[in-house]
């Protein structure tokens, strides 16, 4: 385990991911369990949308790529295919990979919180490709399993299954329907792609259809103050001292930009 596959494929004076500090074997990073340990689930619109989800282990993010992502029924098992493992700070990681850099495309903070083992011996469990653990986050609750499948031929890596175990979090509720947005900063993927630059378009067929008309329907409706008043009409003067904008401030903080600058330049 190690960051050596997660750098080759990036360039970092492109992209603005995090490099990640490197992660020692046997040092700080190895020390399983003694604190909480971090899961964070990544909504990316790349060449085809998917979930990344992570857990964080020996100073890294173990990752696998979930097309469909994380589902609370248990009875819908998920694939989720075993991806390079990511720093930890790639957790914070929240905006756009430039167009043409691997994984490009729109990053959403879908899920985070903390995860605890099931198990006694993770590192025995990973090995046998049967991993029962339990989330804390703000979407995803309870007692879940990843499971690898036998490998196919032609297949590089053998792809795992991410399942719901029943207990009181199981539901048929379709969370990624029901919950679409960022648990950072509340946004949709088409309105991250339009704050850092992104491509709109792109981003918005990840996003749920009934969710996106009705932020259009909104537009429409905001629309004669949303637009530059051409010249005063007359009879609109009862508009004029309302607040042009009902700033749906749309939820916590903005994101940090640490280095949105080199990437802006490009846009
Ligand atoms: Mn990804």
């Amino acid at each position: 385990m190690a960051l050596d596959e997660y750098r080759r494929k990036r360039r970092f004076d492109v992209t603005s991911e995090p490099e990640g500090k490197s992660v020692g074997r046997g040092g700080k990073g190895a020390r399983p369990a003694a604190s909480k340990l971090a899961f964070v689930v990544q909504k990316h619109r790349a060449t085809a949308l998917h979930y990344d989800f992570r857990l964080q282990w020996r100073g890294v993010m173990l990752s696998w790529a979930v097309p469909k992502g994380p589902s609370l029924d248990p009875a819908k098992k998920r694939m989720a295919m075993p991806v390079e493992d990511h720093p930890i700070e790639y957790n914070k990681f929240e905006g756009i990979i430039p167009a043409g850099q691997y994984g490009g495309g729109t990053v959403m903070i879908w899920d985070r919180g903390t995860w605890t083992p099931e198990v006694s011996d993770v590192d025995a469990a990973l090995a046998a490709g049967e991993l029962k653990f339990s989330l804390a986050g703000e979407k995803l609750h309870g007692s879940w399993v990843l499971v690898r499948t036998g490998q196919r031929p032609g297949q590089k890596r053998a792809a795992w299954l991410l399942i719901k175990h029943r207990d009181e979090w199981a539901t048929k509720d379709d969370v990624a329907e029901q919950a679409p947005r960022s648990v950072v900063s509340n946004r949709l993927l088409v309105e991250i792609a339009r704050d850092e630059g992104g491509d709109m378009k792109r981003a918005a067929d990840g996003d749920p259809p009934a969710l996106l008309r009705e932020i259009l329907d909104q537009l429409d409706g905001d629309a004669p103050a949303a637009r530059p008043a051409r010249r005063r009409t007359g009879g609109r003067a009862g508009s004029a001292g309302k607040p042009a904008s009902r700033a749906k401030s749309g939820g916590p903080a903005t994101p940090r930009r640490r280095r949105t600058s080199s990437t802006r330049s490009r846009v």
